[in-house]
């Protein structure tokens, strides 16, 4: 019987750009296609996206993407695959509602073949097959996938949590995991995130107790940040504001059109009279107003990172506002939002980002019991935990262990490295190709190692350019090098008497080296990079010119 191949591009020893392949043979399909965000090394990056060279050599096999759900981290690299490949995309009717707008910005929607499935639907890719199961996380119609292969099923959980009490009140279908263990799953992949939290992880509903406490108690206007897709909060948001007797008006261009969407589709129900247009909220008094709001993460192009700073034209803070934080941080962000945090308490608002016993905001991956219930409901013979860095991993699969299962079943994935299946037993393969790929804020994707040092070079030392003029024919210089600064900053006088050094070793050349253009620009770049290095302890970035004259 064939081997069966799963290969993460991403997502495994780190939190973001998830994507895995399955390949059984000559068929291969992908589960999500997402984007992480880019740390403070990497200037000028706008998002970070997985390598697809492994999938572009392969094209021919892929038989189709399938959608989890709709976060930015699991669908926000899409438009860059299918850039290089038109195959079908499987995801659930919100998730594909979510999608759209972004896709439409980089690609042709109607060349595109996007396939909407239904949870229970069996959707054969090749000789494999995707089963979506409905699962709770913090967003609508999430989804797990039972793939079939010739090795029994392996599972994606995909994000998840077991919300008993979920804000759209539809559950997972534990049922349906346990028949699948009985079944026989060979390989659960499970989401890791919040291994480390002990217990059973609170349903969103008790966000709704948060937001009623700071609706009720706040003196002035309310607003409320999150994510532009999470579109349980604004429903809760919306209710609280109709029992508090608030009117609801929204920022953010994203966020209006997301609200636009899921009324339309009925994934939003909003009470009658509670939303107004921006425009409308000098109609009301300030404790009769909320507003929802991008900006949760900090990014600087939002309206409530743009409002702290007082630039933003259409709303401003003032004294006796309440902003209430309803996201977690994705890691690497924490000291954007603080600053924004800490520049909207000094205009004289009042910042909620924690809130006990009622939480503001609760996280939407299980904690370790739920993951145990997952493991017992699914019975498989290996493990391997996804969506968590290295100490995730290891915390899971040594509760794994804990519950039971022997060591050799069990499995830290690395991206890029094939856990592979065959008939008895599983192992991990040779590498593939595999990394990250930085997209810029033109959205153009490539941004090179070298690029990002030389970027980091210029805003920690700065630059020094030299430029010096000689006569090839006559094989002199002509003039003093001429030296130029930007960004650096060193003791007095270090750039004249780099001239004087410069000028010494020029006028100590032959005629000969001096009409090699090319050795001297780069032995002018040596000298002088080595000078500044010994007086300053810096690495200014030297950019040398010859000009011949
Ligand atoms: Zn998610
Ligand atoms: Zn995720």
């Amino acid at each position: 019987m064939s081997k069966v191949e799963v290969i993460a591009l991403g997502g495994v020893g780190e939190i973001g750009k998830n994507c895995t392949v399955i390949r059984q043979d000559d068929d291969i399909v992908v589960i999500d296609c997402g984007l992480a965000f880019p740390n403070e090394e990497m200037p000028g990056v706008d998002i970070v996206i997985p390598d697809f060279t492994y999938l572009i050599e392969n094209k021919d096999k892929v038989r189709g993407v399938f959608l989890t759900h709709a976060h930015e981290d699991h669908v926000g690299s899409l438009p860059y695959l299918l850039r290089e490949m038109n195959v079908p995309v499987y995801a659930s009717t919100f998730t594909h509602a979510m999608i759209q707008s972004k896709l439409e910005e980089k690609l042709n929607l109607k060349e595109l073949k996007l396939k909407t499935f239904a949870f229970g639907d069996i959707i054969q890719a090749g000789s494999l097959s995707v089963e979506p199961i409905r699962v709770t996380h913090s967003i609508p119609e999430n989804s797990s996938f039972a793939i079939r292969t010739g090795h029994g099923i392996i599972l994606m959980t995909g994000d998840f949590k077991f919300d008993f009490s979920p804000v759209d009140g539809k559950l997972s279908n534990i049922t349906r995991f346990g028949q699948l263990g009985e079944e026989g799953v060979v390989l659960l992949l499970s989401d890791s995130t919040n291994v480390d939290r002990p217990g059973w992880g609170p349903s969103e509903r008790i966000v709704s107790e948060g937001l009623r406490r700071v609706f009720t108690q706040a003196e002035g206007r309310v607003l409320l940040t999150t994510f532009a897709s999470n579109i349980h909060r604004m429903q809760q948001v919306y209710e609280v504001a109709a029992e508090t007797g608030r009117k609801v008006a929204c920022v953010g261009r994203r966020m209006e059109n997301n609200i636009d969407v899921c009324t339309r589709l009925g994934y939003l129900h909003i009470p009658k009279g509670v939303r107004i247009k921006l425009d409308e909220i000098n109609d009301y008094p300030p404790e009769q107003l909320a507003i929802l709001t991008t900006g949760s993460q900090g990014e600087p192009m939002s309206a409530l990172v743009q409002m702290s700073k007082q630039e933003y034209g259409r709303l401003q803070i003032k004294e006796g506002d309440t902003i209430i934080y309803s996201a977690r941080p994705i890691p690497g962000n924490e000291a954007a939002i603080w600053r924004t945090v800490n520049r909207l308490f000094r205009l004289g608002a009042k910042v909620v980002y924690d809130s006990h016993p009622a939480p503001v905001h609760v996280s939407g991956h299980a904690y370790q019991e739920e993951l145990k219930m997952m493991i017992n409901l699914t019975r498989p013979f290996y493990l391997a935990p996804v969506h968590g860095e290295p100490r995730h991993q290891h915390l899971y699969l040594s509760i794994a262990e804990q519950m039971g299962h022997p060591e050799h079943r069990l499995f830290t994935m690395e991206d890029g490295v094939p856990l592979v299946l065959d008939e008895t037993t599983a192992y991990q393969g040779e590498r593939v190709a595999c990394g990250r790929v930085l997209v810029d804020y033109s959205g153009t994707p490539g941004i090179s190692d070298e690029v990002l040092r030389d970027r980091n070079n210029l805003a920690r030392d700065g630059m020094i350019t030299v430029t010096v003029a000689v006569d090839p024919e006559a094989g002199e210089i002509v003039g003093d090098p001429m030296i130029q600064a930007k960004g650096f900053h060193g003791p007095e006088g270090v750039l004249d008497r780099a001239s004087d050094i410069l000028w010494d070793a020029l006028n100590a050349l032959n005629k000969a080296d001096l009409r090699d253009i090319d050795k001297l620009r780069r032995d002018i770049a040596d000298l002088l990079r080595k000078y500044i290095q010994k007086q300053t302890n810096l690495r200014p970035m030297i950019l040398p010119s010859v000009i011949e004259v």
